[in-house]
């Protein structure tokens, strides 16, 4: 009963389509539906467009409706069609209502070949070569595709755990087609077209299997060639890792969650460029509750969260920068500010004033250690009295990932040969409880795919801002801070990565790059020259 009633339903509005559209172009009533199918090679490519410009739809034949037809919206429209290689059609003034319902349309039968799963018939054997690859990428959990593109060849690399791997050798022609339909057909910037011989960016979202992918596409020329770079932002399939997971320890994740109860005060999320402060920022912001407002300023948004409004920034544009975007969600009744990046002097006020004004942020800065938060903001323009108030800084996180060893083929310490020699100096510091019960990369095995490493950790240093704490901020004390915090128990980077060796999570030497040669000449406080 349900049933026919929809059927019924949907008949009488493709009439009323095929009526509106013939009374809007002065024609016959088309004998079928398929006619007016805006769903098509152009349409496709151009239904974001459209549906951004909200007046105008495009048809099969290239036929141009639109409800303001002296509008720019067709001209721009016409020169789009022709630099995609289509003459545009006739032009024709229709209703609003018209324009609405074949947008959406076009947007019902997008979501039906999702639910379908992907048809690559109408790809070419270019795109299904680019979907392979992006696939293959996503299965591997490959951060970043190095495409290498030179004279007589192109060398395809992927970043796995945070290490360049060679993936596969192609022809410099099949490189070269590869990058450009990326850059031209899948992208969403319907405007410039791939020129390898200048830097480009843009974005590009794939729909693979059912899931939204999207990435970030970048090239620079280079002798011989050039380099484009993708890198995977979304999955499709994220779902929100904990702090725990993330690698923080328990008595870590209690301090981040306390400074996100309080009313107001900034928690900063430090590290280096890579070590995964925003998957840090995902986190917190799956702990703010349904009842608070939460605006989240980001460049790009990368993964859509529903419990809050992204508002993405242009680096490009003066009034759209992280700073102004920050004092815009200011006057929109916040509870939560997310400022993706610190950047400048600017956007640290803005922090500042989000938090004095009684907002909780949270944001990301460039340091190496957690205590430099300080000295960087200061080094912003941020007076040391400001940091010092007590209603700013609540939390300071600095964090770094190192790779975690294949358990299935991990060796123990003392048995792995290229260890050998820097076992005396390591056991000088850590002592032989440590160098017994710790473990080396393996050969590689076919659970970890022959890398001997099986996702990364974080390392993290997380300090509570206490009483003591912002004296030695107003002072610009970071060596008595961190004295001061040692004495009361605080782990440091080193700390952490000692415990992640005696723990057989990690290899001394991933250690020892993200926190430098373990061995008694740097670990003691004064250097000893003889
Ligand atoms: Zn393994």
């Amino acid at each position: 009963m349900a049933e026919s009633r929809t059927t019924t339903a949907e008949e009488s509005q493709e009439n009323t389509l095929l009526q509106q559209y013939a009374s809007a172009t002065n024609t016959k009533v088309l004998s079928s539906q398929q006619d007016l199918d805006p769903k098509d090679r152009v349409m496709d490519e151009m239904l974001n467009w459209c549906h951004e410009q909200g007046n105008i739809v495009i048809l099969k034949s290239a036929t141009i409706l639109s409800s303001s037809p002296s509008s720019r919206t067709v001209q721009n429209c016409k020169s789009l069609l022709l630099s995609k290689g289509v003459h545009p059609g006739q032009v024709y003034a229709t209703t609003q209502s018209l324009v609405n319902l074949l947008l959406a349309s076009g947007e019902e039968e997008e979501r039906n070949d999702k639910t379908r799963g992907e048809t690559t018939a109408a790809f070419s054997d270019q795109q299904k070569h680019l979907r392979d690859l992006v696939h293959e990428a996503v299965m591997q959990n490959v951060s970043d595709i190095h495409i290498q593109v030179r004279q007589t060849y192109t060398k395809i690399r992927m970043r796995q755990h945070g290490e360049l791997r060679v993936f596969a050798e192609w022809s410099e022609k099949l490189g070269r087609e590869i990058a450009s339909v990326a850059f031209n057909k899948e992208t969403d910037h319907a405007t410039s077209h791939f020129n390898p011989s200048v830097p480009q960016d843009a974005s590009m979202p794939l729909k693979i299997q059912g899931k939204d992918i999207r990435l970030r596409l970048a090239s620079v020329p280079a002798h011989g060639g050039f380099d484009m770079v993708m890198r995977i932002l979304a999955t499709g399939e994220e779902h929100a890792n904990t702090l725990e997971d993330l690698g923080y320890t328990s008595k870590q994740v209690d301090l981040i969650k306390l400074a996100m109860k309080l009313p107001f005060g900034a928690i900063i999320v430090a590290g280096p460029t890579g070590s995964g402060k925003t998957t840090t920022l995902a986190a917190c912001m799956e702990m703010v509750e349904a009842v608070q407002k939460l605006y989240s300023i980001e460049d790009p948004v990368e993964k859509v969260v529903e419990a809050a409004t992204q508002v993405p920034v242009n680096t490009d544009k003066e009034d759209r920068s992280f700073a102004s975007m920050g004092r815009a969600a200011l006057r929109m009744d916040p509870d939560v500010i997310i400022l993706g990046e610190m950047r400048d002097e600017d956007t640290a006020h803005v922090m500042v004033r989000a938090s004095i004004t009684g907002h909780l942020v949270l944001t990301t800065l460039h340091t190496n250690r957690a205590t430099a938060i300080i000295t960087r903001l200061v080094d912003m323009g941020v007076s040391p009295v400001l940091l010092s108030d007590s209603s700013v800084l609540r939390c300071l996180i600095c964090q770094r990932l190192i790779p975690k060893l294949c358990q299935n083929c991990a060796v123990p310490l003392k048995k792995s040969e290229k260890h050998q020699a820097n076992i005396p100096d390591w056991e000088a510091v850590l002592g032989p409880e440590i160098i017994n019960s710790a473990k080396a990369r393996g050969p590689g095995c076919s659970k970890c795919h022959s890398t001997s490493v099986s996702g990364r950790t974080v390392v993290a240093e997380v300090i509570w801002v206490d009483e003591p704490g912002r004296a030695f901020i107003q002072k610009g004390d970071t060596l008595g801070w961190e004295k001061y915090l040692k004495e009361n128990g605080w782990q440091d980077f080193s700390d952490r990565a000692i415990a992640l060796i005696k723990e057989g999570i990690c290899d001394p030497f991933d250690a020892e790059k993200v926190v430098g040669p373990i061995n008694a000449s740097t670990t003691v406080k004064t250097f000893i020259y003889r």
